[in-house]
């Protein structure tokens, strides 16, 4: 029948063993495409698939997921990688006051992302002052002063001529009123421009600002990774800020610039509202970036069947009193995290009652990491080889002593024991409702 065969299909398709040029040849395509396709810039896009290829071929493929696919997932971690790993890069302000510096071409998002920002550090308690340095448009400092006035923010604006006068005055005038964060607001133009370097350059020689990022609008593609160079280049940048991404723009340039400049992106801009800015988390923006999202939730799901099913097996092994030390470590603590279940054991008949005692101190478990930490693996596995001398070796490198040494393995004989006599208890049951 239909189902059956489909089946069948699918069978021939996935767990092909190895990934080899050939059989990721359409996901190369595609995802070169789908890359460029999100204004990746094609010099990135080439390093990346070809760097990619080269790592990939010859590797395993996931049992459930074709060649095609496993390329993909080797391609989704690369790109988290590059767009600075599953973490992100915050904001650090370490003077007081301390200066953050925004830079970009014009019309990039600088003005509404001051106000952004200083609305969020207003939230958090701060007192931000703004500063109107882009002294190029008349009309820059009106919108400015009038952001400020939306959000009750103080905004300087000094003689509103010299853009190096009111910075150095908005200093003093920060340091007098006590203002912990200054945002300074500079001046873009359409294009690159040296004057303009020339003056952002001396801006920052005069606040030493903890922060001078870039903003770049999302939309502009390909030309945002030059200007970002250049911008960098000059500036020696702590990062920047990717506004308007909650246009149709992929959002390629985050890898672009992140890849041409090694300078993280740490805000994105997704709205014209105020509270529209947000920290950048690398792996949200790849489904968006790759495209593929359907495929990408494939993946997403094998993989956690996986883990399921490794869980399930450990879970085996462990009713079995088949677990290391280490595994007795990481089962304590996941014991303590539940609570209630050492009322549970103490029901259980043949539960020890100093079984019980193991989930108490957190102090305990620190020693009985630091234990286990100092032992080596073969003495994990297999507690018996642990002789006077290896004790003595493991106290002192543990900085504990040998009383701490033989409670933990009393515990861990005495939690392996509880285990087959649950087993044996037909315990099992009501065990296999427990999450370990
Ligand atoms: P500047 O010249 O660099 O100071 O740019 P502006 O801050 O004046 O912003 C230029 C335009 O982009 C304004 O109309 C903003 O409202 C708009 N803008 C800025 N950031 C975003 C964003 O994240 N999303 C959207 N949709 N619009 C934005
Ligand atoms: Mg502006």
């Amino acid at each position: 029948n239909l189902q059956k065969k489909l089946t069948g299909v699918f069978k021939n398709l996935s767990g092909k063993g190895k990934l080899t040029e050939k059989n990721i040849k359409d996901a190369v395509r595609e995802v070169k495409l789908s890359l460029l396709e999100a204004d990746v810039h094609y010099k990135v896009v080439k390093e990346l698939v070809d760097r990619v290829k080269e790592e990939a071929v010859g590797s395993k493929v996931l049992e459930s997921l074709t060649p095609d696919q496993e390329f993909i997932r080797i391609v989704r971690d690369d790109l988290i990688e590059l767009m600075g790993g599953k973490e992100n890069s915050k904001i650090t302000i370490s003077h007081n006051p301390g200066f953050i510096m925004l830079t970009g071409l014009q019309g990039s998002g600088k003005t509404t992302t001051a106000a952004k920002l200083a609305n969020f550090y207003k939230k958090k308690g701060k007192n931000p002052l703004l500063v109107a340095a882009d002294t190029y448009r008349p009309a820059a400092i009106d919108q400015l002063v009038q952001l400020g006035e939306d959000i009750g923010i103080p905004v300087f604006t000094g003689d509103r001529i010299d853009a190096l006068k009111i910075v150095e005055e908005s200093k003093k005038h920060a340091e007098k009123l006590l203002h912990d964060i200054v945002i300074v607001d500079t001046a873009g133009r359409l294009h690159i421009d040296e004057k303009m370097m020339e003056e952002l350059d001396k801006i920052k020689k005069l606040i030493n600002p903890d922060e001078i990022l870039m903003v770049v609008d999302s939309m502009v593609g390909q030309d945002a990774v030059n200007s970002a160079k250049e911008f960098n280049d000059k500036l020696d940048l702590s990062g920047f800020v990717v506004s308007k991404l909650d246009g149709d723009s992929r959002g390629g340039v985050i890898i672009s610039i992140r890849y041409i400049t090694g300078k993280p992106v740490k805000l994105v801009g997704v709205g014209e509202k105020i509270d529209d800015l947000e920290e950048f988390y690398p792996d949200r923006y790849v489904g968006r970036i790759l495209g593929m999202g359907d495929v990408l939730s494939f993946i997403e799901k094998v993989e956690k069947d996986i883990d399921k099913k490794k869980a399930e097996e450990d879970a085996e092994r462990f009713m079995e009193g088949k677990f290391d030390l280490k595994d007795f470590l990481e089962q304590i603590r996941q014991i303590r995290k539940l609570g209630p279940l050492s009322n549970l054991l103490e029901m259980v008949p043949g539960v020890p009652k100093d079984q019980v005692d193991v989930t108490k101190g957190e102090q305990e478990l620190k020693k009985f990491e630091a234990i286990i930490n100092s032992m080596t693996e073969k003495e994990r596995k297999n507690t018996r080889i642990l002789t006077y001398s290896r004790k003595q070796r493991i106290a002192k490198g543990s900085g504990t002593t040998l009383q701490d040494i033989n409670r933990l393995l009393k515990s861990y004989e005495q939690l392996k024991k509880t285990m087959k006599q649950m087993k044996k208890f037909k315990g099992r049951k009501l065990m296999n409702n427990l999450p370990f």
